[in-house]
């Protein structure tokens, strides 16, 4: 838990969001601002800003999130047609919230590459 962090107090459920898979360790949830019409965001409930800051204690997290969003892609329907998973890091990556998530986008044709 880091003071101030968005995610954090989204993870403590002290602020609302539209939490989609919830288990002990990883919270899924809505975008506010949603750039597909799937667009969801996968946090580990510990605080770990950037994907810098992941160390050797926290891979099996990381391999397990990508197992939910596999899991969620499908129990959302876009699993067959395809999606997109997203980490920014850091400036040059356009992260904003420095709490580590990864995007998942579906449900349109997504361009590619990125701007
Ligand atoms: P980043 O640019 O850091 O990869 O993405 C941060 C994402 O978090 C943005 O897509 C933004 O819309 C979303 N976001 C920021 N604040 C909140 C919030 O309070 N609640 C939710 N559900 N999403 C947020
Ligand atoms: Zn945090």
């Amino acid at each position: 838990m880091s003071d101030k962090c968005i995610f954090c107090m989204i993870a403590n459920r002290e602020i609302p969001a539209e939490v989609v898979y919830e288990d002990p360790e990883i919270m899924a949830f809505k975008d506010l601002n949603a750039m597909a019409p799937v667009h969801l965001l996968f946090i580990p409930k510990k605080h770990i800003p950037t994907l810098n800051d992941m160390d050797e204690g926290d891979v099996a997290i990381a391999g397990r999130m990508l197992k939910v969003i596999r899991d969620v892609a499908s129990s959302q329907g876009i699993d067959s047609a395809g999606y997109r998973v997203v980490a920014n890091c850091n400036k040059d990556g356009g992260q904003e919230v420095y709490h580590l998530h990864f995007h998942l986008l579906g449900g349109r044709g997504l361009l590619w590459p990125p701007g």
